[in-house]
């Protein structure tokens, strides 16, 4: 099946361009998570959004989905790993799962820490963000995953099946779920190094060897979700239509810019779906031809 939209992302931004999608008579995949966005949820008292003065954000997150749900759009909790530009479509890749859309919206937020050093180095040659993707590289070998959130303890759980050692090091101090045999560091990561491949994660307080880190993040860097696609520091590259410079795709909210804040989020969002949805029936149009 192909999808006129695929959304990436359930913050603000994603889920207004969903509706403004589905209103448009969009065939729309949503993907992202139950609880919407970590960065909603945390948000003790919300004064800036229009309507809702003093709400906090679980209430707002609750309005949300209450408007979601009552539109029938359904939220695809599976995080997408990679988006390739296939020229007149877009293949989605999530774990094994693989989707097809003839545009895309990137709603994927932004990470508000920098990342760790050698990170972006070493993307490839041993780091990575998806664990269900790469696990065969590392069987009978040393891993690491720094968590950030719930999903990177499932990743733990099956590197631990695959790899000869696997270690873990939250990044939260919420309670962990883990096999027996991943190995939890309470420390805070310095760096990633090595040679050609990643050999060392460097900690605060210790060093361990290892063949590959994982950094289990909500947001990865765009550049590793969408090969190609233009950014400026950690921001994706949009003109005033939130296009980006591969054709069919359209990113807003926090991924394409400051200021970081909900209403600007969902305006974006509005205007990525309006003008996908011209993209594509502009395309419709052209294939009558
Ligand atoms: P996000 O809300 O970050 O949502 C992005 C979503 O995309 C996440 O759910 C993430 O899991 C998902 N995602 C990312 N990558 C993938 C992938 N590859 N596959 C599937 N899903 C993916 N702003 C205000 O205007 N007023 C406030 O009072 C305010 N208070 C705040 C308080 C706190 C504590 C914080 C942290 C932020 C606050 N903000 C506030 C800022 C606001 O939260 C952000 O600007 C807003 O959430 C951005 O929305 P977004 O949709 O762009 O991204």
């Amino acid at each position: 099946m192909r999808y006129d939209i695929a959304i990436i992302g359930t913050g603000p931004a994603g889920l207004s361009a969903a509706i403004n999608a589905t209103i448009r008579n969009k065939k729309v995949i949503l993907f992202g998570n139950e609880d919407l966005s970590q960065k909603l949820i945390k948000a003790p008292s919300i004064d800036n959004y229009l309507g809702f003065y003093e709400i906090s954000g679980t209430d707002l997150k609750d309005k949300f989905k209450k408007h979601i749900e009552e539109m029938n759009i359904e939220i695809t909790t599976n995080k997408v790993n990679n988006i390739y530009a296939m020229g007149d479509y877009f293949a989605l890749m999530s774990g094994d799962n693989m989707y097809e859309a003839n545009s895309v919206i990137l709603a994927t937020g932004v990470e508000y820490g920098k990342p760790i050093k050698g990170e972006e180095e070493y993307l490839g040659k041993g780091v990575g963000y998806c664990a269900t993707c790469d696990a065969p590289l590392y069987r009978d070998k040393k891993v690491a995953i720094i968590g950030y959130n719930h999903e990177a303890e499932e990743d733990a759980n099956f590197l631990s099946e695959i790899a000869s050692k696997t270690y873990f090091i939250p990044m939260h101090k919420k309670e962990v779920n883990l096999n027996d045999s991943v190995e939890i560091i309470k420390d805070y990561p310095v760096e990633i190094s090595g040679d050609i491949l990643v050999n060392k994660l460097k900690l605060r307080n210790n060093e361990i060897d290892v063949d590959g880190v994982f950094v289990m993040k909500d947001s990865a860097s765009p550049k590793a979700l969408v090969p190609g696609i233009e950014t400026e520091g950690v921001h994706i590259k949009v003109n005033l239509n939130m296009e980006t410079n591969i054709p069919g795709c359209y990113a807003c909210g926090d991924c394409v810019g400051k200021p970081y804040q909900y209403l600007k989020a969902a305006g974006q969002g509005q205007v990525a779906a309006l003008n996908a949805v011209a993209y594509l029936d502009k395309k419709k149009l052209e294939n009558r031809k």
